[in-house]
C-alpha cells in the first residue's frame, strides 16, 4: 500500500474560524494532514458572534462534542429563531422560525392555504400561530425536537446563543487534544514561490519561519494572506448593505431568557439582543453615512434592557467578499474571506460551510485547480444567497420618512433578488435551492412578516372545501399551542440540562 505524505496545513488566526478549522481537520483527516495554528494574543479576536444557525449542531456532532458540556462551558442558551421588531412598519414583530409552517408535509406548502384564506376574506390567525417553533419561542419554552415525524414537535430545529469569547478556547482545547500545534506570535511576512506564486512560508516576529503546503487564512478582517499577500480583490456590497459599524454592549439580563435572538430596527440600522446564561449581548449595527459613532453609542446604551456592564466598543467593517476564497494554496475562512452583517447569524455558518467544502475537496500536497474552482463556486453561492436574503429585510420596509430606511427601500436590488420577490408577489412561490442555507420557511417568514403580499396562491390550495379548511386550520392552531404549552420553560430546561459552571 502506498503511504501518502501528510499535507502540512498552516492556519493563521486563532479566532472562531481558526480553531473551528483546526479542530475539524485534526479530527476528520488525522492520516492526511498535520495542523499548525499561529495566533497573536496581542492582536486578539473579534469576540462577538453569539448567535448561530441550527447547522452548527451537525458541525459539533462531527467533532463528537457533548452538547450539554459545550453549552455549559460557553454559557449558551437555546435558539428557535429570530424575532424581527419594526422591520416592516415600526410596530411590527414577526419571528423567522427554525422550522416549518404547518406540519411541513402535504401536497401544497402550508402558507398557500393560509394565503387562500386571507384572499377569500376568511378569519385566520397570523401565520406564526401555525409554526411550532414560533409558538414555543413566544411562550419561552424549549425542549429538544421529537424524532417522530408524525409529531408536531418534530417540525423545528434549534441553534445556540453562546459567549463568542469562550467558543474559540473551547475548540482550542479540543484541537490540541487531537494533535494540532499552536505557535504564539505575530506574522510579519509571507514568502511566495517565485514560479508558481503559491505561499511557501510565513515569518514570525520572532524570526521563526514556518513552511507549509496549504495555508488557511483565518486572520480576520485584515485578511493577511488572501487579501494582503495574494492581493485577491474585495467585492464591495456596501451599496446594498450600507451598515458598516457596530457598537456591541453587554448588559445584565433583566428580561425573560428568550429562546430566540432579538433583532430590533433602529433609525440607522438595527440592534441585536442575545440572551446568554450570564448576561445579554447587545449591539447597534449602523451605517456611518447616516449616524455618528457617538450618537450610535448613546443610542445603544439607552436602548438596552438591563444594566450596562461594559462601555460600547467600535467595530468597523464592509459588506462583501473576496472575489475568490481559495487562491493558489491559500483558503480564506471566516472574516478573512468576507463579511455579511449578523442580521441572520450567518458568519459562523459560512465558516462551517467553508470547512465542510475544504474537507470534501481536501488537496494533495499540490492543489488541483479543479478542486479549487469547485470550492469557490460552492462558497460563492452561499455568500450570494445570504446577501440576497439580507437585502430583502432592508428593502421590504415601510418606515417612510426615515432617511436610512428610505434609501434601502428605494435602492435597486440585485436582479437575482428582484426575480425572487416578483415570483413571490405573484402566487407566493419561493425559489427552490438545492444548495444554500435558507429554505422556504425562512423566506416566507420575512416576505409576509414585512408585507410582501402575494396577489394569488397556488391553485392546488383550492382543493379542500372552505369550511373544512377553516376547521382544519383552527384545530392545527390549537394543537400547536397546546403542544408548545406542555414544553418546559427555557430557563428551567437550561438549569437542569447545561447550567454554566459557577
Ligand atoms: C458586530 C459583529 C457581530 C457578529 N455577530 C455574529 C453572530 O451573531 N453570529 C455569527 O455567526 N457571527 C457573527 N459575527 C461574525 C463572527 O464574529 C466572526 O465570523 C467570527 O468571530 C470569526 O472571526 P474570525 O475567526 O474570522 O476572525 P477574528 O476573531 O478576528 O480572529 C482573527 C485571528 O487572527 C489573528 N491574527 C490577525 N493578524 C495576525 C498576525 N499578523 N499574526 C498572527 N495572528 C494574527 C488574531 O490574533 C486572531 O486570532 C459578528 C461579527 C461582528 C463584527
Amino acid at each position: 500500500m502506498v503511504e501518502r505524505e501528510k499535507v502540512n496545513v498552516i492556519i493563521v488566526g486563532g479566532g472562531t474560524a481558526g480553531w473551528m478549522t483546526a479542530a475539524a481537520i485534526a479530527k476528520l483527516l488525522p492520516s492526511r494532514a498535520t495542523v499548525h495554528l499561529v495566533e497573536s494574543e496581542a492582536i486578539g479576536i473579534v469576540g462577538v458572534g453569539e448567535a448561530t444557525l441550527p447547522h452548527i449542531r451537525a458541525f459539533n456532532e462531527r467533532l463528537d462534542i457533548n452538547e450539554a458540556e459545550f453549552m455549559a462551558r460557553t454559557r449558551a442558551t437555546f435558539k428557535l429563531g429570530i424575532e424581527f421588531q419594526g422591520w416592516g412598519q415600526e410596530d411590527d414583530s414577526y419571528i423567522h422560525p427554525f422550522g416549518t409552517f404547518g406540519r411541513g408535509t402535504g401536497e401544497v406548502d402550508f402558507h398557500q392555504y393560509w394565503l387562500r384564506m386571507k384572499q377569500e376574506g376568511r378569519p385566520v390567525a397570523d401565520l406564526e400561530h401555525f409554526s411550532f417553533a414560533c409558538m414555543a419561542a413566544r411562550l419561552n419554552r424549549f425542549d429538544r425536537p421529537s424524532t417522530d415525524p408524525r409529531q408536531l414537535n418534530s417540525t423545528f430545529g434549534y441553534a445556540y446563543q453562546f459567549d463568542a469569547t469562550l467558543f474559540a478556547p473551547y475548540l482550542r482545547a479540543l484541537a490540541e487534544s487531537l494533535g494540532a500545534r499552536r505557535t504564539e506570535g505575530r506574522v510579519v511576512d509571507v514568502e511566495r514561490d517565485g514560479e508558481s506564486g503559491d505561499i511557501r512560508s510565513i515569518r514570525m516576529e520572532s524570526g521563526e519561519v514556518i513552511e507549509g503546503d496549504l495555508f488557511v487564512d483565518c486572520s480576520g478582517f485584515v485578511s493577511l494572506l488572501l487579501g494582503k499577500a495574494l492581493g485577491e480583490p474585495f467585492q464591495d456590497w456596501s451599496h446594498w448593505l450600507p451598515c458598516d459599524r457596530a457598537a456591541p454592549v453587554p448588559c445584565r439580563t433583566q428580561t425573560a431568557l428568550t429562546p430566540y435572538t432579538g433583532v430590533i430596527a433602529m433609525p440607522a440600522g438595527w440592534r441585536w439582543r442575545i440572551p446568554l446564561q450570564h448576561r445579554t449581548g447587545n449591539g447597534y449595527v449602523y451605517s456611518s453615512a447616516f449616524l455618528s459613532d457617538d450618537a450610535a453609542a448613546e443610542a445603544i446604551v439607552a436602548a438596552v434592557e438591563g444594566e450596562v456592564i461594559a462601555q460600547p466598543r467600535l467595530l468597523r467593517f464592509k459588506a462583501g467578499r473576496r472575489e475568490r476564497s481559495w487562491v493558489h494554496n491559500c483558503v480564506g475562512v471566516g472574516l478573512a474571506s468576507g463579511f455579511l452583517e449578523p442580521l441572520e447569524s450567518t458568519s459562523i455558518y459560512l465558516i462551517q460551510q467553508a470547512i465542510t467544502f475544504l474537507l470534501e475537496l481536501f488537496p494533495d500536497k499540490k492543489v488541483s485547480p479543479v478542486d479549487r474552482d469547485e470550492f469557490n463556486r460552492l462558497i460563492d453561492l452561499e455568500y450570494d444567497r445570504i446577501r440576497d436574503f439580507l437585502i430583502l429585510h432592508y428593502h421590504a420596509n415601510q418606515r417612510v420618512g426615515q432617511p436610512f430606511w428610505d434609501y434601502v427601500r428605494n435602492m435597486k436590488v440585485p436582479d437575482t433578488l428582484q426575480e425572487k420577490i416578483e415570483l413571490f408577489r405573484r402566487r407566493g412561490r419561493v425559489v427552490k435551492y438545492r444548495e444554500g442555507v435558507f429554505l422556504d420557511a425562512s423566506w416566507i417568514a420575512v416576505y409576509l412578516g414585512q408585507h410582501v403580499i402575494p396577489e394569488g396562491h397556488d391553485m392546488r390550495a383550492d382543493a379542500p372545501p372552505a369550511e373544512a379548511l377553516v376547521r382544519a386550520m383552527e384545530a392545527l392552531q390549537a394543537e400547536i399551542r397546546a403542544t408548545a404549552e406542555r414544553m418546559p420553560d427555557h430557563l428551567g430546561h437550561i438549569s437542569r440540562y447545561c447550567p454554566m459552571a459557577a
